[in-house]
């Protein structure tokens, strides 16, 4: 087995399309698709104020998604019920 396992993932797309992208659990735009999130995987508004990451998040299998490099750069934090209340 090769000990060099690349520790960045990437997805990938359909050959002849880059915006079809094929997440790594197999999800596409056609499927769940991908939304426009924050650092955390959160959903976001795709406006500049908003939107400020430039990543998309798997709406399938929560992978957050660089749309320059198609690079995961991170996974959503499912949320728990006992999340921390903003005061
Ligand atoms: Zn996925």
């Amino acid at each position: 087995m090769p000990s060099l396992m690349p520790s960045e993932e990437h997805i990938s797309h359909e050959p002849n399309n880059p915006e079809a992208w094929i997440c790594l659990c197999g999800n596409k735009p056609v499927a769940e698709g991908f939304y426009p999130c924050d650092a955390g995987g959160n959903q976001v508004e795709p406006t500049p104020e908003a939107w400020t990451t430039g990543c998309y998040v798997c709406a399938r299998c929560g992978r957050i998604i660089d749309q320059k490099s198609l690079s995961v750069v991170g996974r959503r934090v499912a949320r728990s019920d006992n999340a921390p209340t903003l005061t």
